[in-house]
């Protein structure tokens, strides 16, 4: 996952490297380093743990122009200094996000020719097999094509080499890496956020791309023959990086959902009887859909089933991209695989998506990175309108995928005649109403508050819910897990008794999520017998009818719209439960430890 960044120009490059690694951060935080030319030498500097550590000492003034960094998410050995990246070996020195998968094989072989390792990495691998495929090949590109047919797996890397004082050479596959222009200046990255201050322009490489990056010059080759290539403008302007006043990034983004709906329906959803929806395919061929994502993507597809099911009328399989890869997918001709991911990066499912394309089917992505590796490769793209997400924790990219899943279902049920025009009404109406909803729910900070104090103790915490609600639950607990660093777990709420009752104890947090009318008294059923049990029940609900005396410790209460969106709101008490609980526990929520965004391993 890791973040790589690199310059090459007229300006002092050790502030642009630090710069570019704090925008970068929330790719990796295990360690970080920094190389660059210095008194015709390569200076390293390298520590384990935040970027903190690394600048503590470091001269930022030192005259150097061309340089690169990495901030790292641990694959191949633990977080210390000695896995640090850069590596160097011989005249080569790399930063590389991702995994070279035989980098075993490459490494006994080295070893039999006198290689002596300092790193448990496979990018030190990596670098010791340029050293050696240099030694009977003086030209850095050959040896870069030589390199990427022997190594496999993914990467993106950015290399100094000793004798070309002022060239940045860069290998892709797999592993997102950018090039942005400037005027007599140029950078590598991972992401828009490390260089968004610095330029608007930017090149996407492909895979199998490698080139070689000059301060007025940018090859790139591809296949041995160098590539034409557009330079592309940022979307987004560079205040996408601050805080805006809040204390963390996901406290911004979570406040951001309002207008993150309001982006989406805009985009999409016409308020006219006649021509509902806008902007989007017709969905209605298809007999069964597939979705197929990861981590809160999934989350965010559970809930889409629930709405595709019930209101597209189309019978929908959600699945764990990382298992749905290896097991035999039985899809059938007639089935729309749709893939979530916020980067469009998530390496699994990219695989995924590979897969069903192998497959012959049609396959749609929902991306909110425009021009990322899924959104280029699937048959159809529908962007979600979140805007860039820091805090690796995701909070408005999942709402913005459930908002954009209850709007597919809402193009099924439209186009297959299936909706009235008195409930479009109503849900039309319902849009209006939302984003003010949601903002009435964020509103509630001092109830956040004192249900967390009440949370903040405990070691186990219950979700639980049916339908819609226990795909929320789930999103939840994995909130809470990811932030607070507090064990918790989602339950179907009628599954609690064949099992898991058993760890209901007098004063164990049950928070219990009832907002479908439909199912709603099984639910409430489930919550009297963790009650009865002796647990601290948390209702959150949209009903506002009195339930006896004692039947909860705190309700909740979630303004009420229509089902299509009723997540939206749900969602937003079970996203500041965990914000505050983590805050009270002092951890670090927008860089949870062991956690990185943009997952591309597998
Ligand atoms: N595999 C490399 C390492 O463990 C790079 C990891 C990454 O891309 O985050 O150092």
């Amino acid at each position: 996952m890791c973040g790589i960044v690199g310059y090459v120009g007229k300006n002092n490059c050790v502030r642009v490297l630090i710069d570019g690694l704090e925008k970068l951060e929330y790719r990796g935080y295990d360690s970080a380093g920094i190389a660059y030319f210095n008194d015709d030498k390569i200076n390293i500097l390298k520590e384990s743990g935040k970027l903190e550590n690394l600048k503590k000492g470091l001269d930022l003034s030192v005259d150097s122009n061309i340089g690169i960094g990495h901030t790292r998410w641990a694959t191949h050995g633990k977080a210390k200094k000695e896995n640090s990246h850069p590596h160097q070996v011989g005249k080569f020195t790399i930063v590389h996000n991702g995994i070279i998968e035989n980098y075993v094989d490459i490494k006994k072989d080295l070893e039999k020719k006198g290689y002596v390792f300092n790193s448990d990495t496979d990018t030190e691998v990596l670098c010791a097999l340029l050293d050696y495929l240099y030694k009977s090949d003086k030209n850095v590109l050959n040896v870069i094509i030589k390199a990427s047919k022997i190594v496999k797996g993914s990467y993106a890397v950015g290399i100094l080499f000793n004798d070309e004082k002022d060239k940045i050479y860069v290998m892709k596959n797999k592993s997102p890496l950018i090039i942005g222009v400037g005027k007599d200046e140029n950078f590598i990255a991972s992401d828009v956020p490390a260089i968004l201050d610095k330029t608007d322009n930017y090149i996407s490489l492909e895979d199998g791309d490698y080139g070689v990056i000059a301060k007025d010059e940018i090859k790139i080759y591809n296949n041995k023959k160098l590539r034409n290539y557009d330079v592309e403008k940022f979307e987004f302007g560079a205040d996408l990086i601050d805080k805006k006043g809040y204390s963390h990034y996901m406290l911004k983004e979570i406040h951001e959902q309002p207008d993150v709906f309001k982006k989406t329906v805009k985009d999409y959803v016409n308020n006219d009887l006649d021509g509902l929806i806008k902007n989007m395919p017709d969905f209605t061929k298809y007999n069964k859909i597939r979705i197929v994502a990861c981590g809160s993507a999934t989350h965010a597809a559970l809930v889409g089933k629930q709405m595709l099911e019930e209101y597209g009328n189309v019978k929908t399989d959600v699945e764990t991209a990382s298992e749905f890869r290896y097991s035999k997918p039985f899809l059938s001709k007639d089935e729309l695989v749709i893939v979530i991911s916020q980067s469009g990066e998530t390496a699994d499912t990219l695989e995924a998506l590979k897969l069903a394309k192998e497959n012959g089917n049609d396959t749609l992505g929902i991306i909110n990175a425009k021009g990322s590796s899924i959104a280029r490769s699937a048959d159809m793209v529908l962007y979600t309108k979140a805007g860039k997400e820091i805090a690796v924790a995701t909070t408005k990219a999942y709402s913005a995928q459930v908002a954009m899943l209850s709007l597919i279902a809402l193009n099924l049920s439209y186009k297959k005649d299936l909706i009235s025009s008195d409930e479009i009404k109503k849900i039309l109406a319902s849009i209006r109403t939302l984003p003010s909803q949601m903002q009435e729910l964020l509103n509630n900070k001092d109830k956040y508050k004192e249900i967390a104090e009440k949370l903040a103790s405990h070691n186990d915490i219950f979700f639980i819910g049916r339908k819609v609600d226990y795909a929320l639950a789930q999103e939840g607990s994995l909130k809470l897990k990811e932030i607070s660093y507090t064990h918790s777990e989602a339950y179907a709420a009628g599954e609690l008794k064949h099992g898991t009752i058993s760890l209901i104890e007098p004063g164990t947090p049950v928070i219990s999520i009832v907002t479908d009318d439909y199912i709603a008294p099984k639910t409430i059923s489930n919550m009297i017998e963790v009650k009865s049990r002796g647990a601290e029940v948390i209702y959150i609900t949209n009903k506002t009818d009195d339930l006896k005396d004692g039947l909860y410790d705190e309700r909740l209460i979630i303004p009420r719209t229509h089902k299509l969106f009723s997540p939206l709101l749900t969602i937003i008490p079970l996203q500041m439960i965990a914000y505050e609980v983590a805050k009270i526990k002092g951890c670090d929520i927008d860089k949870p430890k062991n956690l990185a965004k943009s997952v591309t391993v597998e």
